[in-house]
């Protein structure tokens, strides 16, 4: 199975769906990994806050594929912001995975009640400039907070990866990542389960012989965006990346934009988080 890529805006390629892996354990994450890369998969979600860059290192360490071959993201966790500390955060995270490089870091959350954000994103700047980092983003960033980036850096985002499924769909926030030149990374892609029993999404699978999971991710490839379902299960990891051989209309996108709804989030309004 393979993957497609997306270019980011600066050149770096990333597959366009790969493996979330929260609420991981680090232990049993190595053959996860394994699994994982067996089945094709070359994008490894992570981050500080998972706990299981240990363990995602040591999968990708057993299994033979190569390091290069390999898409890893990882995330600066909330209380680790500011210039300084940022730094020393980044080293913590490569000394659990084992790398000598990551691939894409991203801010985890924009935390502004702490308004730490734009220091960290220069300590972010420095790391890519000097090499230990190809890619750099943010992740549940609103558009005043990346605006206030692009100000204060000259530099826009790569990625901002923020929850987006059938009932979250951020059209608005998908604009202005357009706008501005930042690809829009998709978290929660199957809102957490709860996607796939919505009565649209598996109408529509029962027309490919496919699933309403697959049916929402290859939703989310059409619209341009980077997804990264988590599943530890063999049989679903496998079905998940295997959605590349089918195309939905314009009117099933059309009939799936409809599944949006106010009430729809899952998770904190970055808005007002502060944890
Ligand atoms: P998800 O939407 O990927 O749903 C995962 C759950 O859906 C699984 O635990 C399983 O129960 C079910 N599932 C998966 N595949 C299935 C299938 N084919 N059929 C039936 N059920 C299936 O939820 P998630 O783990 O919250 O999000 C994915 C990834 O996004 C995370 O692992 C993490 O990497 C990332 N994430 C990032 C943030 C952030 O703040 N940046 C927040 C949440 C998640």
């Amino acid at each position: 199975m393979s993957v497609p890529t997306l270019t980011l805006n600066d050149g770096i390629k990333i597959p366009q769906l790969g493996l979330g892996v929260w609420k991981m354990d680090d232990a049993d994450a190595p053959a996860i990994i394994e699994n994982a890369l067996d089945a094709g998969y070359r994008h490894i979600d992570t981050a500080a806050a998972y706990g299981n860059e240990a363990g995602v290192g040591r999968g990708i360490a057993q299994s033979g594929v190569a390091r290069e071959d390999i898409f890893v993201t990882s995330k600066l966790w909330n209380d680790r912001q500011g210039y300084d500390e940022t730094k020393r955060a980044f080293d913590e995270t490569m000394g659990k995975l084992g790398f000598d490089y990551l691939d894409l870091y991203l801010i985890h959350w924009p935390m502004p009640a702490k308004d730490k954000y734009v220091e960290a994103w220069k300590a972010l700047i420095e790391l890519r400039d000097a090499g230990r980092i190809r890619a750099i983003g943010v992740s549940n960033f609103l558009p005043d907070h990346l605006e206030r980036l692009i100000e204060e850096t000259g530099e826009a985002p790569a990625i901002n990866q923020i929850e987006l499924h059938p009932r979250f769909q951020q059209a608005a926030q998908r604009e202005v990542h357009e706008k501005l030149g930042i690809t829009t990374e998709c978290w929660s892609p199957l809102g957490q389960g709860e996607a796939l029993s919505n009565p649209i999404l598996t109408e529509i699978a029962a027309r490919y012989g496919k699933s309403a999971a697959q049916v929402t991710l290859s939703w989310q490839i059409q619209l341009g965006c980077v997804t990264i379902p988590k599943s530890a299960n063999h049989e679903r990891m496998r079905e998940n990346i295997d959605v590349f051989d089918f195309e939905l209309t314009e009117g099933e996108m059309a009939q799936i934009k409809d599944i949006d709804s106010a009430e729809g989030r899952i998770g904190p309004d970055p808005a007002t988080a502060d944890f």
